[in-house]
């Protein structure tokens, strides 16, 4: 059995429309949900924000909020109002890629004052019951020719760590600090939480990638956050062409780091960009995921994301096999 399951809630902006998509999703076999809350969201419509929150808790829904895509180094499509105002906040690459990649660096005061204020903010409003920290991560570049973040902020406080310059090609102190720059911004984030609420929970999601040198801070690291309360991930196996061994692999080191770190687990389901006619695979995630021992199950997201640019080939199909297969986990 499982105890907790919730799907991913975005784009919502009345308490009355909520309020019948809670019903549904609590009829779907959820007893939690995922405020995805873009920095649109809580620039345009933070009052409704909260309400929204509140008809969920009133519901009995467990509510989590996630700063989805803030200064998008947080996972997620939404773009960034901090990011178009503050230009000289971004990271850096050691050479321009022939696309442009954005983000905000974990290192500059003026993401950090702008994030920690916002969480601040969230933390004082007693209707969440956790913060999610969505995929944590520099501008994803493939190889170690080219890495970020450079600016001088960086190139700074890494001459002051390393005793010398940040090197053109990223070397094992490289990802030694941007580890640590991670690692801090997470703990100073959680810690924002915990001291405004000690009752709220604190969740990081990393990306299925276990190293450092992968996605900015080591599995291993991330769980032995001592703020933290869950420790997950979300083996998209559809997204990255992997099958259901990469989804079992995924969910056992979850399982089994968690506990050797006295966390809680979370595992996410792929319900976006479900190809046409493999739909049932996300039966068969739910199921290897469900027997795995977790403590937590989610799905990306509320409708399989029907309408937007990542939705299913076929929604509603993908929708009711989450509400079958939440039904069996829920047992
Ligand atoms: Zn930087």
């Amino acid at each position: 059995m499982v105890k907790e399951l919730g799907v991913s809630y975005y784009g919502f902006h009345y308490p009355d429309r909520a309020e019948e998509d809670f019903l549904e999703i609590i009829d779907h076999n959820c007893n939690a949900v995922l405020l995805a809350v873009s920095e649109y969201d809580y620039n345009i419509w933070y009052p409704n924000v909260v309400k929204i929150a509140q008809i969920a808790k009133n519901l009995g829904l467990t509510v989590y909020i996630n700063l989805w895509a803030f200064g998008k180094v947080f996972g997620g499509e939404p773009p960034s109002v901090f990011l178009q105002n503050n230009v000289n906040n971004r990271q850096v690459l050691t050479k321009e890629l022939p696309f442009l990649m954005v983000g905000a660096c974990f290192n500059t005061e003026g993401f950090r004052k702008y994030f920690f204020d916002v969480v601040s903010k969230f933390a004082s409003e007693e209707v969440f019951d956790g913060f999610f920290w969505d995929e944590p991560h520099y501008i994803i570049t493939d190889s170690r020719e080219i890495y970020g973040c450079v600016c001088p902020r960086c190139r700074e406080l890494f001459k002051e760590q390393y005793g010398y310059d940040m090197p053109e090609k990223a070397n094992a102190n490289v990802f030694e600090f941007k580890e640590k720059s991670i690692l801090g911004f997470l703990q100073e984030s959680s810690k924002t939480v915990k001291e405004i609420d000690g009752k709220k929970s604190v969740t990081v999601c990393l990306m299925p990638f276990f190293t450092a040198e992968e996605q900015g801070a080591s599995w291993e690291k991330v769980c032995s956050i001592k703020e933290l309360d869950v420790f997950g991930t979300d083996p998209y196996w559809s997204i990255v062409q992997k099958d259901m061994d990469f989804v079992a692999k995924v969910s056992e080191e979850t399982v089994r780091l968690t506990r050797k770190y006295g966390k809680k687990s979370q595992l996410w389901i792929q319900g976006f960009l479900i190809p046409a006619g493999k739909e049932e695979e996300v039966r068969e995630a739910g199921r290897i995921i469900g027997k795995s021992g977790v403590d937590s199950v989610f799905t990306w997201a509320y409708r399989a994301c029907e309408g937007s640019i990542v939705e299913s080939a076929n929604p509603k199909k993908v929708w009711s096999i989450i509400k079958e297969v939440y039904a069996e986990l829920k047992k």
